[in-house]
């Protein structure tokens, strides 16, 4: 069967570049895109998943091609939900491959016919992450060329909320 539309999951605490290149890629290839953010329990992440979910739509500007939502549970039931079968990943670094194979060839376990397409980002996005990304911004570093500039605002205004429950 040939699919016209991929899901990208992740955890997008916050959307970086990255992410956005892997993103216009995803769109050379497929007509429609899922973005499905993960929400899972065990990370703590920085941002809630409304505020992840309306970082992205405006990353994305409202692109029709784009369908933002969330899930929780396994990415196989999201995936059967959506009937969906293929998902995008992205591959910075060696680094990346083990996990995304593991995770891949047990998806594969669960779901059969579920595909994993990877794809490279431009090589000025291979060190990038939003983990980095969130450091350096809470740190009041300049974080202006890793991310668009609304979560740049967004992180700003989080380093000073975090700041300002320190000091209470
Ligand atoms: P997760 O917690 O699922 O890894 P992330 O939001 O960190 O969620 O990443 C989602 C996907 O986007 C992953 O496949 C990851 O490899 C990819 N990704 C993240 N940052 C980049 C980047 N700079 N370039 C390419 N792919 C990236």
């Amino acid at each position: 069967m040939r699919e016209t539309k991929a899901i990208y999951p992740g955890s997008f605490d916050p959307i970086t570049n990255g992410h956005l290149d892997l993103i216009n890629r995803s769109l050379e290839i497929f007509k429609k895109l899922t973005i499905a953010i993960v929400v899972n329990p065990h990370k703590k992440p920085l941002f809630s998943v409304e505020e992840r979910m309306d970082m992205i739509k405006r990353a994305v500007r409202s692109d029709k091609r784009i369908v933002i939502k969330s899930f929780d549970g396994l990415l196989v039931d999201f995936a059967k939900r959506e009937k969906g079968t293929t998902i995008v990943r992205g591959l910075r670094a060696i680094s990346d491959f083990e996990y995304e194979f593991q995770m891949a060839l047990m998806n594969r376990k669960l779901y059969k016919d579920l595909h994993f397409v990877y794809m490279m980002p431009s090589e000025k996005y291979t060190y990038l992450s939003s983990s980095m990304t969130k450091e350096i911004g809470l740190l009041g570093g300049d974080i202006r060329q890793f991310a668009p500039s609304l979560v740049v605002k967004k992180l700003a205004e989080k380093a000073r909320e975090l700041g300002r429950q320190k000091r209470k």
